[in-house]
């Protein structure tokens, strides 16, 4: 289904958070090797081409004598949820009192191996443990699909062959290099462990820690946490910074200053009014950032800096990456956003974010097709609409925007 296409969308399905996991971060690609051979036929080339890669004969016999395709796996990729999440709903899904308990709770517990890692790797513990939370739950939800049988099950399906026939050659690679068991679960995409990398991630930036042979995601904590570090490290991460903060805006401020393409340094953002919630300065500095409206000129404002971006590497979700930050700040005693949220807020079904696409491209802006999922071009092309019809132009879908659209309003 869509998770793909709703990267940097405002509207994102949680299971896109959830269930795809670390460095999920596959291209749209138009074609795809076609694999209509049946499934065993289809494997025994996998089988051959694991084996000419270096992966012994034997260890493939073992590995994939069970692997059978998975029903379930074809229709959750299927999925089309009804409702798009709004900014509000997402982040309540994501962030709630038992959550931010929780993660306080596993910070203190762990909090000689996360300063350890923090040492070693230049990420904040606050980081690293707010994307446990909303990886797995700070490991209880680590998934319940086998997953070798997951992964050949997405590589043999026509939809993202390619993608899921490297998941599963790297997935093979880490159980041949004993880091993973053969019948280990995942999610129902292949997303492996307390911090749900996909095989590739795993692959390339799962680190052990403890010195025992095995890159281990599940049972040793010095391993889980220098992964998740490691990733980030090599992602940019960049030491003693944090992810962005909430700002207040001035009257009149241009919303074409907004979004991530427009970077300026603190110093000019402060010129152009742009203040700390409650007013204060921002700090002094040339570093760069941008300011984000991730739920429409009405909604809070986000000055973003570059942690911000190297999150969007493990998730290419904005939603995602507001979440992972905010989160951080509430692990270490930061209270809930300033702005309020609207009192009504509503959510566009499938069908109405198909209407405002046609209508959107009847009147010549293109929506990038009429698909229910709002990616960056619908975004775009209600942003040209919004700056045609002289409203504010933040690209952000709403009811009003669809009735205006429908001649309704
Ligand atoms: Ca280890």
């Amino acid at each position: 289904m869509a998770f793909f296409d709703m990267s940097r969308s405002t509207f994102i399905s949680m299971a896109a958070v959830l269930v795809l996991g670390a460095g999920f971060t596959a291209p749209l690609s138009a074609a795809e090797p076609s694999s209509s051979a049946p499934f065993s036929q289809w494997l025994e080339g996998v089988r051959k081409e694991a084996s000419a890669a270096g992966i012994s004969g034997n260890f493939l016999d073992v590995a994939l004598a069970g692997v059978q395709p998975i029903k379930r796996v074809i229709e959750l990729d299927r999925r089309q949820p009804e409702f798009t999440l709004t900014f509000w709903k997402y982040l309540d899904n994501a962030i709630n009192p038992a959550r931010i308990r929780r993660g306080r709770e596993m910070m203190a517990k762990h909090q000689k191996q996360l300063q350890v890692t923090a040492r070693r790797y230049g990420v904040q513990p606050r980081f690293i443990a707010a994307f446990w939370g909303l990886e797995s739950n700070y490991g209880t939800h680590t998934g319940v699909f086998p997953v070798l049988g997951a992964v050949a099950t997405l590589a043999h399906d026509k939809r993202r062959s390619r993608f899921f026939r490297a998941q599963l050659l790297a997935a093979l690679t880490i159980m041949n290099r004993g880091d993973v068991n053969i019948r280990v679960k995942g999610s129902w995409a292949g997303a492996m462990g307390n911090f749900q990398f996909i095989p590739t991630t795993y692959k390339g930036f799962a680190v052990d820690a403890d010195g025992d042979g095995k890159r281990d995601m599940w049972n040793s904590y010095p391993d889980m946490f220098a992964s998740a570090a490691n990733y980030l490290s090599r992602s940019g991460w960049r030491s003693g910074w944090t992810w962005g903060r909430e700002v207040q805006l001035p009257k009149g401020f241009k919303l074409e200053h907004s979004g991530l393409k427009i970077r300026k340094s603190l110093s000019q953002w402060q010129a152009l009014g742009v203040r700390a919630i409650g007013g204060g300065r921002l700090p002094n500095g040339d570093a760069e950032a941008s300011v984000i409206l991730p739920a429409g000129y009405s909604g809070p404002a986000f000055l973003i800096y570059k942690n911000y971006r190297t999150i969007l590497t493990w998730n290419r979700s904005i939603l995602y990456a507001i979440a992972v930050g905010h989160l951080a700040d509430r692990l270490v005693g930061a209270g809930p956003l300033k702005t309020k949220r609207p009192a009504n807020e509503v959510a566009l079904s499938r069908v109405d974010v198909k209407d405002m696409q046609r209508l959107l491209a009847a009147l010549g802006y293109d929506a990038g097709g009429s698909d229910g999922v709002i990616g960056p071009m619908t975004r775009t092309a209600i942003k040209a609409f919004q700056h045609k019809s002289l409203l504010p132009a933040d690209g952000y879908p709403t009811m009003g925007l669809l009735e205006r659209l429908r001649g309704t309003k």
